[in-house]
């Protein structure tokens, strides 16, 4: 039974290849969301910038395929171009306070994920989601990715709390990214097992059929073999 949603892909689409053999190996597990960025906001200007427009047509195959596209959109410019090919918007974390892009984003009529900024409240986020719904657009599912904290342990720290808070007390759809929270493949599947006892409704992550030839989070991207077992985790249980 299929009670927890998961949204699967690799950090970024890389190129046809790699999203179509990647899709088909999901499609074949029951996914039916894939991560499909095309812009990835980078702290370094140098560092892959994912594909871009080129890969709009990538994006159609995956949809013709019978998968879902959950696309990141950093500007306000990208929504009428990115529109139709894209099922779900992703608003990144970088992007939770970028005021004028929820309130564009807000008047689409489809599905949209909102990331949790890593130095944002919870607060903050639940005020950010209420700018999107004031445009018109209620379809808002928040995503806990974990907060900046002094340790480096993980990437970032997993707010197990901010998830138990927010599925008491609003009635918001509630997602962790136990890949950008954690930034460490091996505790990946940990993370997310913890998320769902917290209470999340799903989890997105990175999964990339060569992880280590990812160009993006490579060291935070898994493979198959532990994609299988966070299924068997989270679905067959
Ligand atoms: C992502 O999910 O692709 C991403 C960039 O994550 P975040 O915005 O949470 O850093
Ligand atoms: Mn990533």
């Amino acid at each position: 039974m299929k009670l927890v949603r998961i949204i699967a892909g690799s950090c970024a689409i890389e190129n046809e290849t790699q999203a179509l053999v990647l899709a088909e190996k999901l499609k074949a597990r029951g996914i039916t969301e894939m991560r499909a960025a095309l812009f990835k906001p980078r702290t370094n200007p140098n560092d892959f910038q994912g594909i871009g427009y080129d890969g709009l047509p990538i994006l159609r195959e995956i949809q013709n395929m019978g998968l879902k596209t959950v696309t990141e959109v950093v500007g306000v410019r990208q929504i009428e171009k990115l529109y139709d090919y894209v099922d779900v918007f992703q608003i990144g974390a970088r992007n939770m306070q970028n005021f004028e892009l929820l309130k564009e984003i807000g008047t689409t009529n489809k599905p949209i994920i909102l990331k949790r900024g890593f130095a944002n409240t919870v607060y903050e986020l639940l005020m950010a989601a209420e700018y999107i719904k004031q445009s018109g657009n209620k379809d808002i599912t928040l995503c806990e990715r974990g907060i900046r904290s002094f340790d480096d342990v993980t990437r970032n720290v997993l707010d197990i709390g901010a998830i138990i808070y927010l599925k008491q007390n609003t009635n918001y759809k509630v997602i962790a990214d136990p890949s950008h929270s954690t930034g460490n493949r091996n505790f990946v599947r940990s993370a997310a097992k913890a998320a769902i006892a917290a209470g999340a409704d799903g989890i997105i992550v990175e999964v990339h059929e060569q992880p280590d030839k990812a160009l993006s989070d490579s060291k935070q991207t898994i493979g198959l073999e532990i994609f299988d077992k966070i299924l068997e985790d989270l679905w067959n249980k």
